[in-house]
């Protein structure tokens, strides 16, 4: 668990991974604020489509202001030509409808010039509009009441036409009058003022000719006169009413023609506004992508840099330091001229100084350590040397001694008995003088070799040459009889070399050897152990030499094991 934490945090140490965190932060921003800006493009083109939709609905209010000046113009004929109807009760125009026009009117606002010019287009054409309604309204009131004074002389004339006449007319006059009524019938009917004047002469003439029948005159002139009065003013009415008819249909033509204009300006501004709604959206949204692209490819090439350039870089230096660090040296990277390169070719100077630094001291270890090696090599001989007797190659006097000192001590401490040999050449001073004093050197080497072959395989053993022609034995911890024994085998060594010595009772070299056997015990002393073994030894020369003594076995002494 604790490895798995030290872990993670050096995880969290790392550049790498604090770039990536900063990375992945500006990311989120970036996606945080592209969110925000879709957003916002999203409640524009809900605005715009709201706006557009209100360009549609006064498009639509305007059609129906149209629609509603139509209804108003067709409501008011319908009413106009309808019989039961009153002009005094109410007038020829619904007011309802003339509300609902103008509410709808109300409804419609201009956002620009063009809109506002229709819309006083609408306003200068509706009054006259609505006014030659009323206008044409009235003039059908005229004209029907006319109409109406008309059907009641038709009727006078149908019922004057089909009267017996009184008494007994004669036959003239009756055609006269039938001809007087068919023309007033025709009258009725005539449309133009240029025949209401020839039948009103045709009339009259033929009334002039009834002057004769008093009675049948009396009958027909006024009607004659009420006919030709009554038609002048229907026929006038007739044409003012169709005047008024024109002249509303025209007006109401102008005031379609304006509100078809004002509708087709909406739909203009509600398309111009929709297509500038799409164009912005657009560029908004190319805006938007390009920006996304250059700034994802941006941050792609941020990423890669910093991962290729520093990341990847400093790890591979890192890598080799800690691979120097550990004893296995890589290639360093100097390749460049940024700071990661100084870097290495820093550390690069820094190995080279350490590796000659190092080379340098193994060198002078080296060298300090062949000195040594000569110089232990040289104590070595020295040490030999000055424990070595040069001729004889055996320890010398003044090594002898020394460690003559050591096998009392050592003696004493394990309670054993110390010993020594002296021996003597016999005779030697003779040998020299035959022989020369180099073969009396040569007879020196020899006897010590013969000696040192004796009592080399022992132990606690120590032979020494003590001066001149004089050889000396140490054996620790041995017997009376052992040290005899081994004086008498040093005796017979040297015998048997058969050394030439004719001055010699032998013939031959020989040798006379003293034994001393001491117990150290801190009364006696070396120096006492030695004179003994000078006695003896002088004591064997006198008897004859060639031979061993030794002192007679002390009760004291006792060979003890050793171990
Ligand atoms: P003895 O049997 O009584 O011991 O008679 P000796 O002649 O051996 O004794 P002496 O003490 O009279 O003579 C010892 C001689 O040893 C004297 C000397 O010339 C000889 N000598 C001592 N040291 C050396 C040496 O290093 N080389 C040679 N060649 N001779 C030596
Ligand atoms: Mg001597
Ligand atoms: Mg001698």
């Amino acid at each position: 668990m604790g490895h798995l934490g030290r872990f993670s945090g050096k995880i969290i140490r790392s550049i790498g991974f604090r770039l990536t965190l900063f990375l992945v932060i500006g990311l989120a921003l970036y996606l945080v604020m592209a969110a925000l800006s879709i957003q916002a493009l999203v409640q524009q083109t809900d605005g715009l489509k709201e706006l557009s939709g209100l360009h549609y609905e006064r498009a639509l209010t305007a059609a129906e202001l149209s629609r509603d000046a139509e209804v108003i113009a067709a409501q008011t004929f319908e009413s106009i030509l309808s019989t039961n109807r009153s002009v005094s009760q109410e007038g020829a125009i619904d007011q309802d409808l003339m509300e609902l026009y103008h509410y709808v009117r109300k409804q419609l606002t201009a956002t620009n010039e063009e809109e506002q010019g229709y819309l006083d287009e609408i306003d200068l054409w509706q009054k006259p509009f609505f006014a030659s309604l009323e206008k044409l309204a009235q003039r059908m009131e005229e004209e029907r009441l006319l109409m109406g004074q008309e059907q009641a002389l038709l009727n006078q004339l149908q019922s004057a036409a089909q009267e017996r006449p009184p008494g007994t007319a004669p036959l003239k006059a009756q055609l006269i009058s039938q001809q007087v009524i068919s023309t007033l019938l025709i009258a009725l009917k005539s449309e133009r003022n240029g025949q209401l004047h020839r039948l009103q002469r045709s009339a009259e003439s033929s009334l002039e000719q009834l002057v004769d029948y008093p009675k049948q005159l009396a009958k027909l002139q006024p009607l004659v006169s009420r006919t030709f009065e009554l038609r002048r003013p229907v026929i006038l009415s007739h044409r003012a009413t169709l005047a008024s008819a024109r002249k509303s249909r025209l007006y109401s033509q102008r005031l379609t023609t304006s509100g078809y204009n004002y509708f087709q300006s909406l739909k203009k501004t509600a398309h111009h506004a929709a297509k500038a709604y799409e164009a912005s959206a657009q560029q908004a949204v190319i805006v938007v992508g390009v920006f996304s692209i250059v700034f994802l490819s941006s941050i792609l090439a941020m990423v890669i840099f910093i991962r290729r350039q520093l990341v990847e870089r400093l790890n591979h230096l890192s890598d080799v330091m800690s691979a120097h660090v550990a004893g296995s040296p890589r290639k360093i990277p100097t390749n460049g001229d940024d700071e990661i390169s100084v870097i290495g070719q820093a550390f690069e100077v820094f190995v080279d100084a350490r590796n000659t630094a190092e080379q340098r001291l193994n060198q002078a270890q080296e060298e300090t350590e062949q000195a040594n090696q000569q110089l232990r090599k040289l104590n070595r001989q020295l040490l030999v040397l000055s424990e070595t007797d040069p001729l004889t190659e055996v320890a010398n006097r003044r090594y002898f001694d020394q460690k003559l000192q050591d096998y009392w001590q050592m003696c004493m401490n394990l309670e054993q008995p110390l010993a020594l040999i002296m021996c003597d050449i016999d005779h030697f001073k003779t040998y020299n003088d035959r022989f020369g004093h180099q073969a009396g050197d040569l007879c020196l080497k020899k006897v010590a070799s013969a000696l040192d072959k004796t009592v080399h395989r022992l132990s606690d053993t120590l032979l020494g040459r003590y001066g001149g022609e004089e050889f000396i034995l140490l054996q620790a911890n041995t017997s009376q009889e052992q040290i005899y024994e081994l004086a008498e085998t040093m005796r017979q060594a040297v015998a048997k070399m058969q050394l030439k010595h004719p001055d010699s009772e032998q013939g031959i070299i020989t040798l006379s050897l003293g034994i001393a056997v001491l117990l150290p015990d801190g009364k006696n002393s070396v120096d006492q152990l030695i004179r003994i073994a000078d006695d003896m030894l002088y004591k064997a020369k006198d008897q004859g030499r060639n031979c061993t003594l030794q002192t007679v076995p002390s009760e004291d002494i006792k060979l003890r094991p050793s171990d």
